[in-house]
């Protein structure tokens, strides 16, 4: 099913809806020869984005970063309005008709300059999947601690920028090995995030539960599901807690999770070799803060 895409401009915001079955992108376009761009990938239920405006606050963020310009939120809210309402039918689930809305943000060609697009799809099944069945994930090296970039505006820490190639081989490369997602760890075997999501960890004791997460500050992105079951957990009395984690805390923990906006919360069944609880009642409490956001 071909996507809708919309565009809109700095110098005439008003958005445009685009014939996605032609030509889009100028191949001098530097968002495609260099991947200098920022990205937010949403979740909208029946038409309606879930956390629209955590998405854009890190948008502006990752604009920022990169020197590109801020769009104002209203010009973003009228071309997601206008995308959606050209959208192919949704996918079909318990939480509603599922679309994937992206926002891309190009540095563009050296003549025209920046801009931005809405591209609307439906969620794949297979994503959808992924809430229920869970994932067999795989820890392997980021090869540095990104903490250490931080210091260095260049490098883009915590930037969503569209520069993924790397989180999308690390998935190739546990794919051939037979298992379906990634979490990366630093040099010192701290637990960083995972390919294209944050690492949620339970632990109870007792009638204590406790939510943990790797510092989201810390070089990593910070993600607005993980922030959202945060939230919510919070304030339901949870305790909290932003790591340093290590792949033993995983391993002997109540439940681990990889939460990302359109998979929400896929929990991790296998880690490595090794089966993880998986907790449906638990699954289904963090779900009910992020949806009651
Ligand atoms: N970390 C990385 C590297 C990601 O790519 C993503 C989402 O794509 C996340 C974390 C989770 O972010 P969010 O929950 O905002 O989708």
């Amino acid at each position: 099913m071909t996507p809708t895409v919309v565009r809109i401009d700095r110098s005439s915001p008003q958005p445009r809806l685009l014939d996605a079955t032609g030509p889009l992108i100028s191949i001098e376009d530097e968002g495609y020869t260099r991947g200098d761009g920022a990205f937010e990938t949403m979740l909208a239920l029946d038409l309606t984005v879930r956390k629209l405006d955590l998405h854009l606050l890190r948008l502006a963020q990752s604009s920022r970063l990169l020197h590109l310009p801020r769009y104002d939120d209203a010009d973003w809210q009228a071309a997601i309005e206008l995308a959606l309402s050209a959208a192919p039918a949704g996918t079909p689930s318990e939480l509603g008709a599922e679309h994937t809305v992206k926002l891309l943000l190009s540095r563009g060609t050296p003549a025209e300059g920046p801009y931005g697009l809405v591209v609307v799809s439906a969620v794949p099944e297979s994503t959808i999947a992924q809430r229920r069945d869970g994932v067999r994930a795989m820890l392997l090296p980021r090869g540095h601690d990104p903490a250490e970039d931080t210091a260095y505006p260049w490098l883009l820490a915590g930037a969503k920028t569209l520069s993924y190639a790397v989180n999308m081989a690390v998935l190739r490369h546990v794919r051939s090995l037979g298992a379906q997602d990634a979490i990366f760890t630093a040099s010192d075997r701290r637990i960083l995030e995972g390919a294209t999501s944050s690492v949620i960890v339970a632990r109870r004791d007792g009638d204590a539960l406790t939510l943990l997460t790797p510092e989201p500050s810390h070089g990593i992105l910070p993600g607005t599901t993980q922030g959202a079951i945060f939230e919510g957990a919070r304030a339901d009395g949870w305790e909290l807690g932003f790591g340093p984690l290590y792949p033993a805390d995983l391993l002997e923990s109540d439940g681990v999770w990889l939460s990302s906006s359109v998979r929400l919360l896929a929990p991790v069944a296998r880690l490595n070799n090794q089966a993880l609880p998986v907790d449906r009642g638990l699954t289904d409490r963090l779900l009910g803060y992020l949806m009651s956001r």
